[in-house]
C-alpha cells in the first residue's frame, strides 16, 4: 500500500469512528507479514479471506437448532451468521465502531460448528475427552489458523492479530486481563440478540410453540402489546413476524441507548482505554433479565422439545459410532488428511474430521462407512 493508499483507508476511518474504536492503522498485524492491498483495510481482507473459505459455505449445510428435515423455513447456522452479522453491523455504524472488523468477527464466530448443533459438539467433546475434547469456538480459530488452506507456503488464512484474537476471547471468556475489543463485545451481544429473536421465531413457525404459550414472557407480552396497538387484523403469519420484528427492533434499540449513553459517559480516547475499563457493550440489567427468562423458555420448551431430543439422541450415537470406526480404522481418512492425522494422532484427526462436516455429508458418509464396517 503506498502511503496516500493507506492515509485514505485511515483518513476514511478517522472520519467515520469514534476513538474508542479499532483502528486498521493499530492493527498489530498478521503472523505472516504481508503486503497491504491497494484498496482493502485489513479487516476486510479478514472478513473476505473468511467469507471464501470452504468451513464458511459448508455452514449452509449445518443446523442451527432445527434440522434440514423438519423444512425450509427455518435458520441455518450460515442464515444465522448472516443475520449476527447484520445485526452487529447495524449496532456496530450507529455507535461509531469498526464495521470491517466487526463483520469479519461476525462471519467467523460460528465457523467451527460441527454437524448437529450443540448436540454434535457435546458428542464429540465426551468422544475427544481424552485428547483434548471439543469446542467449536476452540475450532473455530484451529480451522482459520491451520485447516483452511489459501496460501503456498503457510496453513491457515493468516488472518489480523485482532480477528484471532477475537475469537480466542470467544474460547476463554475470563482470558486473564484480555477484555476483549467493543467490537469483539459487539458480536457476542448480537448473537444472543439475533437468535432470541429468530429461535422464536422458527420455534412458532415449526409449531413446536404458540404465541399463547409465550405471551407470559416479558419480552414477548412487550412486544405483542405493541404489535397489537399499532396494527389490526394481522392474521397468525403476519403477526407472528411483527411480533419477532418488534422482539428485534426492541433489543438492539435498547441496546443502543443503553451503550451509547455509557459510552458518551466515559468518553474513552481510544480503544485500549474502552478495553482497560470496567464498561462492557452489552444489554442493561433489566433486559438481560428479561432475556434469560425468554431463553429459559426456549431451552426447555423449543431445544429440549420431544422432536429435537429424539434427533439429539439418534445424532450423538452416530457421532460417536463414527468416531470409534475412524479410531479403528484411520485408513478411512481422505489422503489430504492423512499427513496431518499422523501429526495430530488419529483420535483428534477423528475428531477435527468429522466436525467439519455437514450434516447431510456427515449422514452420507456414517451411512456408507457403517454399511463397508460391518
Ligand atoms: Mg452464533
Amino acid at each position: 500500500m503506498t502511503a496516500q493508499q493507506e492515509s485514505r483507508v485511515h483518513e476514511r476511518e478517522k472520519k467515520l469512528l469514534a476513538p474508542y474504536a479499532m483502528f486498521s492503522a493499530n492493527s498489530k498485524g498478521r503472523v505472516h507479514p504481508e503486503q497491504e492491498h491497494a484498496y482493502r483495510g485489513p479487516f476486510q481482507r479478514d472478513r473476505d479471506r473468511i467469507l471464501h473459505s470452504s468451513a464458511y459455505r459448508r455452514l449452509s449445510g449445518k443446523m442451527q437448532v432445527f434440522t434440514g428435515e423438519m423444512g425450509d423455513y427455518h435458520r441455518t447456522r450460515l442464515t444465522h451468521t448472516q443475520e449476527v452479522a447484520t445485526i452487529a453491523r447495524t449496532i456496530g455504524r450507529a455507535l461509531s465502531l469498526n464495521e470491517d472488523l466487526i463483520e469479519a468477527l461476525a462471519l467467523l464466530h460460528d465457523i467451527g460448528h460441527p454437524p448437529y448443533g450443540h448436540c454434535g459438539e457435546d458428542a464429540l467433546n465426551e468422544c475427544g475427552a481424552d485428547v483434548g475434547g471439543f469446542s467449536h469456538n476452540q475450532f473455530g480459530l484451529t480451522i482459520v489458523q491451520e485447516i483452511e488452506i489459501r496460501f503456498h507456503e503457510f496453513p491457515g488464512l493468516n488472518l489480523t492479530h485482532e480477528a484471532l484474537m477475537g475469537q480466542l476471547c470467544r474460547v476463554d471468556k475470563e482470558l486473564k486481563g484480555q477484555t476483549p475489543l467493543l467490537e469483539v463485545q459487539l458480536v457476542d451481544a448480537a448473537d444472543s440478540t439475533t437468535y432470541d429473536a429468530h429461535d422464536t421465531d422458527d420455534a412458532i413457525k415449526l409449531g413446536l410453540v404458540s404465541i399463547e404459550e409465550m405471551k407470559h414472557l416479558t419480552l414477548i407480552k412487550d412486544s405483542l402489546s405493541f404489535v397489537r396497538e399499532n396494527f389490526t387484523n394481522l392474521n397468525d403469519d403476519l403477526l407472528r413476524k411483527a411480533l419477532v420484528h418488534r422482539l428485534l427492533n426492541f433489543q438492539v434499540t435498547c441496546l443502543l441507548s443503553h451503550c451509547a449513553a455509557e459510552l458518551k459517559q466515559y468518553q474513552f480516547q481510544s480503544a485500549e482505554e474502552a478495553m482497560a475499563s470496567d464498561f462492557r457493550l452489552g444489554h442493561a440489567t433489566e433486559i438481560e433479565q428479561q432475556k434469560e427468562e425468554l431463553e429459559k423458555f426456549l431451552y426447555h420448551r423449543v431445544y429440549r422439545h420431544p422432536k429435537l431430543v429424539e434427533i439429539r439422541n439418534q445424532a450423538q450415537a452416530r457421532v460417536q459410532q463414527m468416531f470409534a470406526t475412524y479410531c479403528r480404522r484411520p485408513e478411512l481418512f481422505p489422503e489430504k488428511y492423512q499427513a496431518r492425522a499422523r501429526q495430530i494422532g488419529t483420535p483428534r484427526m477423528a475428531v477435527e474430521y468429522i466436525a467439519g462436516m455437514t450434516d447431510k455429508f456427515f449422514e452420507e458418509t456414517f451411512h456408507r462407512t457403517h454399511t463397508a464396517d460391518g
